[in-house]
């Protein structure tokens, strides 16, 4: 065994060879794959292997298509044989729901120009006869779904990797990962030890005790997952053919042909963690004791639709283990507190996934950044705040929701709260619905007027849109309180704290104490990695306020750069509350709580000052994300609740209101603003979203600076536009499909929302920057039907800027 290489890869389950063949691919030839056992002794060997295409998110459709593609060309690659089989499958709805879910798929469809559409009953008997169609209201066929072979996928990748130059070690277990001052590794096995630059956990079902040994701890618990093989079944035989796959998400169980027989799983309800301390390490190919009568209910259901599985025999049942995120999506990239160490666990869909996973981790080693916006994946989605019990909870949750439909806005409720600020139980009083934002509790609406405060979910405009209409008017009339706590907030302090800062974010760090500035920090490859406002509040002394989901995301590009001794850099988001105090009166508001004069001439639009609210110490800075006056007021926690007291019982005569997230979301995209994470993306480039303006490339060396100057004279592939749509019930909320009105795909909605002061519904959305002239108009697809929309060229609420500024 070497003594050196570039990379190690820890676990030869499907995933880790997939890593280890696109690392070779992209030119890392000195790389080198540890498996504690057989290639294939974790969840692989034993799954299902089912693969599908499409997704309700539209990088993940990416990430699958590549995946059922590259598999046909690892067979000419490597010859060895990857078991597929794609005779297409079927998806039935039973609600009219599922139906909408379906028939946006269908719409998506169109967008990637993949095949998912819509059949008549009788198109569905002919390729499927032994399905009873009765109550099934539509039904789509992919001709692309189907099954591989689980260990001809993992042996075709490992082929294909070792031909490359790669090394795949078997049956040396990984004992110890230990980082050197330089930042590389020794990784330590039964046989010796290896000097790595980089580090991959791909350790699957031991992801945890690999990440322990780096001494980190990953979100992820272990379920047990059922499915059975029957013997054969005449009818199937008689066929003489391989029927398509059967997806009734509604009856919660999968099924598919096996061998002359059915494959049928299920994700049961009543689940059952497994080895939920530490899976065992002697663990190897074996299975659970099985327990069908834990998922009899679903197949019950299976057999009505499939009336010759109730008269099958059973083959064999297999119960394996499978390890589960908090939000099932995988744990992905590097960790933020270490030096080249990299995560690919947690991945549930592995045979649909592994090989645009696997590309994308390795853009991540070999490139610096993936192609791909990640963060829905990014293991820096979590921090520590996701315990082991809210971890547990949240993967049974998924478990047993796997096939549930995932509404727009859905918020789930197992496991929390989790973090809570002392404001949570004052606001629950105001009828506060709550939403999860890194662990946070904060509100997303309020509930009054006999409305219940609780979230009904639908792909139709639900019960809380009244609400959130009567929340806008009263803070665009009057004034609006919006708890911004969540918020990540940083203080930066020390002789050199400004340079720093310069070489990090883009734009220009204020020199005057006071002000304020907006800047972009851009990603490896010239995107948008994040979006800040940065305060001097004094000499040497910064706050700088960013997305609070990002925070751990963010922490990665702070590390870029060699921070000069004396400065320090904290983290505020738990320390300190905030508050949004916006609207027109939102400044008689304040000076009744403060002597400071407030006036446009004293406190202008993007300054801040410290100041006493309510006689609490503040930072006040004056910016805006509602699009009106307003301020954001930053205290200690601790004095969060008294503030809050303070201004509710201050602003009664000004008709004050609490204001939640939902109704952010549409007063910011009545004025057309983006936010990290939907219109600011890795994947976007400054000039598609407008950002541009804010880089200063007269500053010698940024984050991003040399991606960014060799794009920049690029022409935009998309832009970031405002369409006014003609919806009634339903707006859009984000991945819809945009189509020219002779149905040419060209875009798609980043963010939607009813614009309630401007009682319009409204999207934003890349769209192909030559079909973007005013007036142009578009076809969204909101339920998967086409909805007439228009280019705006201007925000439609106060396309001046004059209220906030006034
Ligand atoms: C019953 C069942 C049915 C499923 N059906 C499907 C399906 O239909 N479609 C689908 O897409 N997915 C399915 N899955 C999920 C799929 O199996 C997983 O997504 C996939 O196998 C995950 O692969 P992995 O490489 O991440 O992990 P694993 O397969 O768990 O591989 C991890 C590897 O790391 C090795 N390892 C661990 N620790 C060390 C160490 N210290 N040193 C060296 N090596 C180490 C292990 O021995 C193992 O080989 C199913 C899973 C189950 C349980």
């Amino acid at each position: 065994m070497k003594t050196h290489a570039q990379a190690v890869v820890i676990g030869g389950g499907l995933v880790g060879c997939s890593i280890l063949y696109h690392l070779a691919k992209l030119g890392w030839k000195d790389v080198i794959l540890l498996e504690r056992d057989e290639l294939t002794s974790g969840s692989t060997w034993h799954a299902a292997a089912g693969i599908h295409g499409l997704h309700d998110n539209n990088n993940i459709s990416k990430i699958q298509y590549y995946t059922m593609k590259l598999y046909e060309d690892l067979e000419k690659e490597t010859g060895q044989g990857c078991g597929i089989f794609q005779p297409g499958s079927l998806y039935l709805a039973q609600t009219a729901d599922r139906e909408h879910q379906l028939r946006m798929q269908a719409a998506k469809a169109k967008y990637f120009n993949v095949d998912f559409h819509e059949l008549s009953r009788k198109e569905a008997e002919d390729l499927h006869p032994l399905v009873n169609f009765d109550g099934i209201r539509c039904i789509m066929f992919e001709p692309d779904g189907g099954n591989v072979d689980p260990s001809g996928v993992t042996h075709a990748y490992a082929q294909g990797a070792r031909k490359l130059g790669a090394e795949i070690h078997r049956f040396t277990p990984v004992t110890a990962t230990t980082q050197r001052p330089d930042g590389t590794w020794d990784v330590e096995t039964t046989k010796g030890t290896i000097h790595a630059e980089v580090v991959v956990n791909a350790a699957g079902l031991w992801g945890r005790e690999v990440a322990a040994m780096a001494g980190f701890e990953l979100p992820l618990m272990t379920m047990e997952h059922q499915y059975f093989v029957t013997e054969t079944i005449p009818e199937v035989e008689e066929l003489g053919r391989r029927l398509p796959s059967v997806a009734d998400r509604d009856g919660e169980y999968y099924l598919r042909q096996e061998g002359l027989g059915l494959l049928v799983g299920a994700y049961e309800k009543d689940g059952r963690y497994w080895a939920e301390n530490g899976t065992p390490m002697d663990f190897g190919h074996e299975l659970l004791p099985d327990d069908l009568e834990r998922i009899e209910e679903n197949i019950m259901r299976a057999c009505e639709r499939l009336p010759v599985l109730a008269e099958a025999g059973i083959k064999r049942v297999i119960n394996g283990p499978m390890i589960w995120s908090p939000d099932s999506s995988a744990l992905f990239g590097p960790v933020p507190e270490l030096r080249n160490y990299f995560c690919c666990n947690g991945i549930i869909p592995g045979f649909s996934q592994s090989g645009g996973l696997g590309l994308m981790l390795a853009q991540w080693i070999v490139e610096g950044e993936p192609e791909l916006d990640m963060f829905p994946w990014d293991m820096a989605r979590y921090d520590d705040w996701a315990t082991k019990s809210y971890t547990k909870a949240r993967a049974l949750d998924c478990y047993a929701n796997r096939f549930k439909i995932h509404f727009p806005y859905e918020e789930r409720d197992a496991g929390r709260p989790v973090r809570t600020r002392p404001v949570y139980e004052r606001q629950k009083e105001m009828g506060a619905v709550f939403g999860l934002n890194y662990g946070w509790e904060h509100p997303l609406w309020f509930a009054r007027n006999g409305v219940a405060p609780v979230d009904e979910y639908g792909f139709e405009r639900q019960s809380w849109f009244q609400p959130v209409a009567d929340e806008c008017a009263a803070l665009r009339e009057g004034v609006g309180v919006i708890d911004v706590s969540n918020f990540g907030k940083y203080s930066i302090k020390g002789p050199g704290a400004a340079g720093w800062l310069d070489r990090i974010v883009a734009n220009k760090v204020p020199t005057e104490i006071g002000r304020s500035c907006l800047t972009p920090l851009l990603g490896i490859r010239g995107g948008i990695a994040g979006d800040f406002t940065i305060t001097k509040l004094g000499e040497d002394d910064f706050m700088m306020v960013g997305s609070g989901m990002a925070e751990r995301y963010h922490r990665r590009f702070f590390s870029m750069v060699e921070k000069p001794a004396g400065v320090e850099m904290i983290s505020l988001t738990s320390a300190k509350a905030g508050f949004n105090v916006a609207g027109p009166k939102s400044r008689a508001l304040l000076q009744r709580l403060t002597n400071e004069d407030l006036t446009n001439e004293t406190f202008r639009f993007m300054r801040s000052r410290r100041m006493q609210v309510g006689g609490i110490d503040a930072t006040a800075i004056r910016v805006s994300f509602t699009g009106d006056l307003g301020w954001e007021i930053y205290v200690e926690e601790a004095d969060q609740l008294a503030l809050y007291d303070a201004l509710f019982e201050a602003g009664e005569d000004l008709g004050i209101r609490p204001v939640g997230g939902r109704s952010l979301l549409s007063l910011r995209i009545e004025k057309g603003y983006g936010s990290w994470g939907r219109e600011y993306s890795p994947e976007y480039w400054p000039q598609e979203v407008g950002l541009d303006r804010l880089i200063k490339l007269d500053k010698p060396d940024f984050i991003g600076r040399d991606a960014y100057v060799e794009l920049k004279d690029k022409p935009a592939r998309y832009k970031l536009v405002m369409l006014d749509v003609d919806a009634t019930n339903a707006d859009a909320s984000g991945g819809e499909p945009v189509f020219l009105t002779d149905g040419t795909p060209v875009g798609q909605v980043s963010s939607g929302a009813y614009g309630h002061s401007v009682q319009k519904s409204l999207a934003l959305a890349f769209v192909k920057t030559e079909h973007t002239a005013p007036d142009t108009e578009f076809d969204v697809a909101i339920l998967g039907l086409p909805h007439r929309a228009r280019l705006l060229e201007k925000p439609p609420f106060d396309p001046a800027g004059e209220r906030l500024r006034a």
